[in-house]
């Protein structure tokens, strides 16, 4: 039993770090091709971020996989593989259900990861990362990647979930947690700057906590910055050369570098 539990959570471990490379890998590459110069000189950073997310794979990974081998065996969680055991209307509500709740969960311990004490202990290492890049996703101390291993292994045992609803999850949580930290946006500005956009949160937000920090605490939606009034709008991209000169080689949301200022 202990070789399968192993097993299991060495697996899980390794998916994860090969979708990291693979998905943030692509979204860093798709940033050098779009905006060579953006990534200067961030060498050093992205090696730290590559240090800590490796770290973070294995704490996310063992949970995972410990209960994805109880899942199999033993019928643990609420996962379910057959449409027909909840109403189909349930598929997207769960998924919504998932995602708030793990935005709720990630505002509020984020949020008091910014106590100073906290900060220097825990999240110092997050906002290390100026501006952050497409490798920084799970670029954190153990302890934040702790806070962030247990949401979705312990949603499965409170909410009914399709399998496949929950890799949609999965995904959703994998490309935004990339995008968000890649220095630029990839959805339309139609997008960003409508009503769907005053809900949900993309890289225009996140940039903007990673330079404001106190601010802009929300994970996918801005819910809770709106009613906490911790929504400071939207940010500016900036190459990390500008932030090392100290000046404001603003890059206006989406557009190239070269074509600002
Ligand atoms: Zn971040
Ligand atoms: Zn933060």
């Amino acid at each position: 039993m202990w070789t399968a539990i192993l097993l299991s959570a060495l697996g899980m471990t390794v998916i994860i770090t090969l979708r990291y490379f693979a998905v943030s890998g692509l979204f860093a590459a798709w940033t050098a091709r779009r905006f060579p110069g953006r990534m200067a000189g961030q060498k050093k950073q992205v090696a730290m971020e590559l240090r800590w997310s490796l770290l973070s794979m294995a704490i996310y990974g063992v949970p995972a996989g410990i209960i994805a081998w109880g899942w199999a065996e033993h019928g643990w969680t609420r996962v379910y593989s057959e449409w027909g055991d909840y109403p189909l209307w349930w598929a997207p509500v769960s998924v919504l259900l998932y995602l708030f709740m793990h935005d709720t969960w990630f505002y509020w311990t984020h949020r008091a990861m910014h106590w100073p004490p906290l900060f220097k202990r825990v999240h110092a290492v997050h906002h290390a990362s100026r501006p952050p890049t497409a490798w920084a996703a799970m670029s954190f101390h153990p302890w934040e990647a702790l806070t962030g291993a247990v949401v979705i292994p312990a949603l499965v045992f409170l909410i009914p979930i399709h399998l496949n609803m929950l890799l949609v999850v999965l995904t959703i949580m994998t490309i935004m947690g990339v995008t968000n930290h890649m220095g630029w946006e990839l959805f339309p500005k139609r997008l960003v700057h409508g009503v769907l956009g005053r809900g949900l949160i993309t890289a225009s937000h996140h940039e903007l906590h990673h330079s404001k920090y106190r601010c802009n605490y929300g994970l996918y939606f801005r819910f809770w910055d709106h009613l906490c009034k911790t929504d400071g709008g939207l940010g500016t991209f900036k190459s990390a050369p500008a932030r090392r000169a100290g000046r404001a080689a603003i890059v206006g949301d989406g557009k190239p570098e070269r074509r600002a200022v």
